[in-house]
Formats: C-alpha cells, structure tokens, sequence
C-alpha cells in the first residue's frame, strides 16, 4: 500500500510516497518536481533532515530540469515543424491514391506525408524518413564533387542510412551517410563527407586527422556544433 501526502520544508513542496521498502528514494521528475519515496513508519523529523541535507543537490538539479525541459515527443501530425536543409516546414498530412511519395514546396514550406487513415507515428515517421533519402540521393553528387575535390580522395561506394552516427567510412572506403542530414543546413552534410574522406588519409581521429580538418574544413569544431544541436 501507497500512502501519499505532501510536505512542505524550507519552501519546496515534496511529494511523499510512503511504501513498504527499506531506504528512502530522492527523485526530481523531468518537471522539476520533488519525490521522495521512504519507507511506511520513519517519522517526518527524519525526512525533514533527509531532505535539508540533499537541498543544495535537489535545487541544482531543479533549475537543471526547468533549463532544459524535456523535448515533447516527434507525432509527425499535420501542423508539426520540422526540417529539410535547414529549413522550417510544418507537415500536411494527405490520404489519396494519387500521392505516392512524399514531397515538400518549398515556397508555402510545407512537407506532404502520403500516409493512409489512422497511421501510426511509425508510419509518418517511415514516410518523412523516405524525404530525407530521396534528398540525400538528390544531392549526393553535389555534395561528393564539392567535397572530393577538396580533400583529393574518392570513396568506393556511397550509401544512405537512418542510423545513429552521422556518418561511417570502412577500410573498403564505402562511405555511409545518415539520411537524417537532410535536417540539417547543407554545411553539416559537408562536414561530415569531409569528415569520412579524412578517413580514406587517416583512418582514426588522431592529431594527424584533426590537422586534415582544420586544413580541409577550417570551420569544422562550429559546423559539428551546429550539427548536434537540437536547432534542427
Ligand atoms: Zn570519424
């Protein structure tokens, strides 16, 4: 059994849990607020002091938590923002039999998402994500003259991928590219093809390949930046 109150101490509201467990358990939630789990008979002078001696670490981690709020979850729905090449577009949903592939108009800045009735977030998902690779393909050979000219080298073969890094270089110098580039300001996808040339010179990030940066792309600690902020 759960007995539930509230305490105030030193002006923090502290939401009590009292439960059938031996240790009490501190807890700031993602919206600041304070749970202290503890167990069913231990007296409220004891809290009281539990919490005092944890004040300095609960308001840090307060105004932690209210700085950076927690990003609301992607619906990928009809009036969402989201992004191609660095530019804002807001999703229009559209169920026809005409509209295969997704596709975007850059000048009324809207992404249309060809999905059927009740779809998933999966599927809106899936759909925005097929976007992004048709960029990619679309603009790969800008990006890889613009690039291989720059750092004198030419990967094997060049792939598009939804995965975790931004991009991967093997020995057999397939390059890989995420497709979620086509977010980003076009820049970030020429750091990154750079990045993964530098790999066919040096095939580690070692003194040697951060001097290949900075002669190939002077500007790269900002571009990486800028690559892995939550701007796009
Ligand atoms: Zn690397």
């Amino acid at each position: 059994m759960v007995i539930k109150e509230t305490l105030e101490i030193e002006g923090l509201l502290i939401n009590l849990e009292r439960k059938r467990i031996k240790n009490m358990y501190l807890r700031i939630l993602p919206d600041a607020t304070i749970r202290l789990s503890a167990p069913e008979r231990i007296s409220e002078d004891y809290i009281r002091d539990y919490i005092l001696s944890n004040l300095d670490w609960i308001k840090d981690t307060q105004a932690k938590m209210l700085k950076n709020p927690p990003k609301p979850k992607l619906m990928y729905k009809t009036g969402e923002t989201h992004y191609i090449w660095g530019e804002e577009y807001t999703i229009q949903l559209i169920s026809n039999d005409t509209v295969k592939k997704p596709y975007y108009d850059a000048e009324e800045s809207v992404i249309y998402l060809p999905v059927r009735k009740r779809s998933t977030v999966k599927e809106r998902e899936k759909a925005l994500m097929e976007l992004y690779r048709a960029e990619m393909n679309r603009n790969i050979d800008y990006f890889l003259s613009k690039c291989v000219s720059i750092v004198g080298k030419e990967p094997s073969e060049i792939k598009f991928r939804n995965m975790k890094n931004w991009g991967n270089c093997r020995k057999d110098k397939r390059i890989t590219l995420n497709i979620k580039l086509a977010k980003k300001p076009p820049i970030c996808t020429e750091y990154v093809l750079i990045h993964e040339l530098c790999h066919l010179i040096e095939f580690n990030h070692s003194p040697r390949f951060k001097a290949l940066m900075d002669q190939f792309c002077p500007n790269w600690r900002e571009i990486k930046k800028l690559l892995n902020s939550d701007d796009y």
